[in-house]
């Protein structure tokens, strides 16, 4: 198992690099979206030489609220082409793995066209990103949208898929992460880590909310021996260490 924290989207991402690095983190979960850290603005050369420097790895992250599930397909076209742009600067940094997030259109469609729009979008995302030797992760999020059913439609549509479990969003509107774990566990590739009290995703430290993590962990440790992000947002850092701390120690006795 691999831990990593994200760089903040809005920081100086050679410092967050840097931060993550002398704590000790596997790897750097890069967070790539405005307003500072857009490809254009991006130097690639020093970017890999942080990451070097520490012996980190890294996967990768686009913003979470990509219209690539709107209604409006000039909305979700552009979206597309933002993603395509992003996948070009992880193929630089020979990053092999990002997140893209569940996205769905306005009440009046249903779920069956956000699906398809999803897939639409994701079919060209895919396509683009396996010549680069990327895989595409897909992220749910806190939406009555994203159930089981709704994911499983998705994934078993787009076998290049892998799955990005956030243990935060699925315990969400009465959802068990274990349930979803257990459910996709085959198609599982990568793990957001954050606690919450089962109303409001809060990005707390692991232990701050109602999460069963001993339980959770104890799971998750048969079943999988990935990357895991601590994506836990605190001004104090000091809580971020914690959580990694009391998760290598829970992994260490499960
Ligand atoms: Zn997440």
């Amino acid at each position: 198992m691999k831990i990593g924290f994200p760089t903040h989207p809005r920081r100086d991402i050679l410092e967050e690099i840097r931060w993550i690095g002398e704590n000790g983190f596997d790897f750097v979960d890069l967070f790539l979206e405005p307003d500072r850290n857009v490809p254009e603005k991006l130097e690639i050369k020093k970017i890999k030489n942080a990451l070097a420097a520490y012996a980190l790895s890294s996967v990768g992250h686009t913003a979470w609220n990509l219209p690539l599930g709107s209604e409006h397909k000039s909305l979700r076209r552009a979206a597309v082409q933002l993603v395509q742009g992003y996948l070009q600067v992880f193929a630089e940094l020979e990053t092999p793995k990002v997140t893209v997030h569940a996205n769905w259109p306005s009440g009046l469609f249903s779920d069956l066209e956000g699906i398809k729009y999803q897939l639409e979008a994701l079919g060209e995302i895919t396509e683009y990103a396996a010549p680069l030797g990327i895989m595409i992760v897909y992220e749910s999020l806190d939406t009555r949208r994203c159930t089981k059913e709704n994911i499983h439609k998705i994934l078993s549509a787009n076998k290049k898929l892998g799955f990005h479990a956030d243990i935060g969003h699925l315990n969400l509107l009465g959802r068990k992460p274990l349930d979803y774990l257990q459910f996709f566990r085959a198609r599982l590739e990568h793990i957001h880590l954050h606690d919450n009290d089962g109303h409001r995703d809060l990005h707390l430290p692991l232990g701050a909310g109602n999460i069963d993590w001993r339980e959770l962990l104890a799971y998750l440790k048969k079943i999988y021996d990935g990357t895991i992000t601590l994506e836990i947002f605190s001004r104090d850092k000091e809580y971020v260490l914690h959580s990694k701390h009391v998760l290598q120690k829970i992994w260490q006795e499960v």
